[in-house]
């Protein structure tokens, strides 16, 4: 078992863990300090503690888990960055620089079960959940990165939307946001963060008892369920109508709005016909529905799908805002560097295996 990283621990987790070690319970709000305010890259930094404790915390934890292998650098800004676990697995996250803030897309595991036909991660099948640890490391990395530069940068906004599926890690990501979204340490306000699902219907209605008022976004893609168990094989598990009924009980249970993806694939989704369906399906809920439309980022691998035309994707369009839903087509982010998520580890791992 490797050493479990400090950053997977909630506040009220290391306090437990303190008492337990017969420290004083208000260590804890000390060392997150020094974790999360002064953000300190060793232990022994953390001069206000002893050097018992410093020593306990050393022998029983790793400060950072991850280790950068890549960075590459996109002409706007975005930056992707290829981490190395201590298993030697490899995750990937993106920094992007949007009008807003700085926004961080995050990995939840090595690897994805659910194996969407269109997807660069569901390649390859899930080696292993993330910690939680794991899952804070990846912002505090591009953290540490942007105070080194020095010019006060913070990142300000996360989206769950790298490697893996976040409901199928559903505890870790869970632990995630709570301690990224604590007052006491990052203060990442919940607003700012997005957790996106391939559908894990039953972890939608979990999700919305939750309390936290974290955006959720629902991967769409397609009006239809088969259209849709031809893109995301999870549909046959839980089909359209399942997961619809979850969105409406999220969607009463926290009257907050929520995000519909939907990938444009040429031929495939992005016919008028499936516009029209498309809002039948949403019309609703749509004071509560937002619409992303995301041009398809072509996968090596997957040589059947093409994206979209621009022509195609603005009729589509155009049908959504004519029936009143809420909608845009995504802006892209660093489509010179590999930036669709999983991308850069797969093209690594193909090298690596040659
Ligand atoms: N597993 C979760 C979150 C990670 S994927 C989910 O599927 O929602 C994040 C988003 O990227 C999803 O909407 C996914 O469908 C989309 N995506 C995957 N591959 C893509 C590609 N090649 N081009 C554009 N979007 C893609
Ligand atoms: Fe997994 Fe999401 Fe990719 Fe589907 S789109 S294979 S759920 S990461």
């Amino acid at each position: 078992m490797n050493t479990p990283s400090i950053y997977g621990l909630t506040l009220d987790q290391l306090e437990a863990w303190l008492l337990e070690q017969g420290q004083k319970k208000f260590r804890a709000q000390q060392i997150w300090d020094w974790l999360y305010i002064k953000r300190v890259l060793e232990f022994s930094e953390m001069t206000n503690l002893s050097k018992d404790l410093v020593a306990l915390l050393s022998d029983n934890f790793l400060l950072q888990p991850l280790n950068q292998v890549v960075v590459q650098e996109s002409a706007d800004g975005t930056t992707k960055y290829l981490f190395q676990l201590e298993d030697k697995l490899m995750i990937e996250t993106v920094l992007m620089r949007q009008e807003y803030g700085l926004s961080v897309c995050v990995t939840t595991q090595v690897g994805c079960d659910i194996g969407c036909t269109f997807c660069a991660s569901g390649l390859k099948r899930k080696q292993r959940d993330l910690t939680a640890g794991e899952i804070v490391a990846q912002i505090m990395q591009i953290q540490h990165y942007l105070d080194q530069k020095g010019n006060g940068e913070r990142v300000s906004h996360i989206v769950v939307m790298g490697i893996g599926e976040p409901f199928d890690n559903y505890d870790n990501v869970m632990a995630f946001l709570n301690i990224v979204n604590h007052a006491k340490g990052l203060a990442i306000g919940a607003r700012h963060i997005t957790v996106s699902t391939s559908g894990l219907a039953p972890k939608i209605r979990e999700f919305a008892e939750n309390g936290l008022q974290v955006n959720l976004a629902l991967s769409l893609h397609a009006p239809n369920d088969e259209i849709r168990s031809r893109m995301m094989r999870i549909n046959r598990k839980h089909p359209l109508k399942e997961v619809m009924s979850a969105i409406d009980e999220y969607l009463e249970k926290t009257n907050r709005r929520i995000t519909f993806e939907y990938i444009m694939i040429s031929g495939v989704n992005d016919r008028p016909e499936q516009a029209q369906e498309l809002v039948a399906l949403l019309k609703d809920k749509r004071h509560l529905s937002y619409v992303n439309l995301i041009p398809y980022n072509p996968v090596a691998e997957h040589i059947k799908y093409e994206r979209s035309t621009k022509k195609d994707i603005l009729a589509f369009y155009d049908i959504l805002k004519k029936n009143n839903i809420n909608c845009v087509i995504r802006k892209e982010h660093g489509t010179d560097i590999d930036a669709a998520c999983g991308q850069l580890r797969s093209k690594h791992l193909e090298k690596a295996a040659k």
